[in-house]
């Protein structure tokens, strides 16, 4: 499949806190549906999902399906509209497009960053999430081949985010919960996944 979605994909309806998918454990994606078009078209709508809300990152169980399977992008336009002072204290990098199968994840760094983190899946809100600084997932991508990525920063960030999706885990489970806001409180947006 090509990565780009063909145009006329619909974005899902994405899921929120209190719906019982998201605190599932997500099931691993059997390696014989990799390359259907059953998959595929799933993998789409989940680009389209994403980009459309937008967020940096969608998690299966965020359109109600317990499977291991995300999806994340990070792009050079929203690193320029959120300025080069935002980009720089987050350690941010452009990500392409990028499809997680399966991952299993590794993180490292004695560095914890405390950045605002948001979700898709708790829309509006965001707060004060530590992190690991570092960040290892070894998956299979949408054609089945094993992919191993080793990111920092934001993008190390991004990874921790998802990967927490697929274990039934939310960022307000670690977040600073004094610092929880609407994000129209807040100056500066805090990225959505
Ligand atoms: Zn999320």
């Amino acid at each position: 499949m090509s990565l780009q979605p063909k145009s006329g994909v619909e974005p899902r309806e994405i899921v929120q806190v209190g719906h019982p998918v998201l605190r599932e454990r997500a099931l691993p994606v059997d390696a014989k549906l990799i390359g259907s078009s059953e998959l595929d078209a799933l993998i789409e709508e989940m680009i389209v999902t994403m980009r459309e809300a937008p967020g940096v990152g969608l998690a299966a169980p965020q359109i109600g399906l317990p499977l291991q399977l995300a999806v994340v992008e990070d792009r050079q336009s929203t690193l320029d509209e959120a300025g080069e002072e935002h980009v720089a204290e987050r350690e941010r990098q452009a990500v392409p497009l990028t499809v997680l199968i399966n991952p299993v994840i590794e993180t490292s760094g004695k560095t914890i960053k405390s950045f605002y983190e948001g979700c898709l899946s708790v829309s509006g809100f965001a707060a004060v999430t530590p992190r690991k600084s570092n960040a290892k997932v070894v998956a299979l991508n949408e054609k089945g081949q094993e992919i191993r990525l080793n990111w920092s920063g934001w993008s190390a960030r991004i990874l921790q985010h998802e990967c927490d999706h697929l274990q039934g885990k939310l960022y307000i489970d670690t977040m600073d919960t004094r610092t929880f806001a609407m994000v129209e409180y807040l100056s500066g947006s805090a990225d959505e996944e």
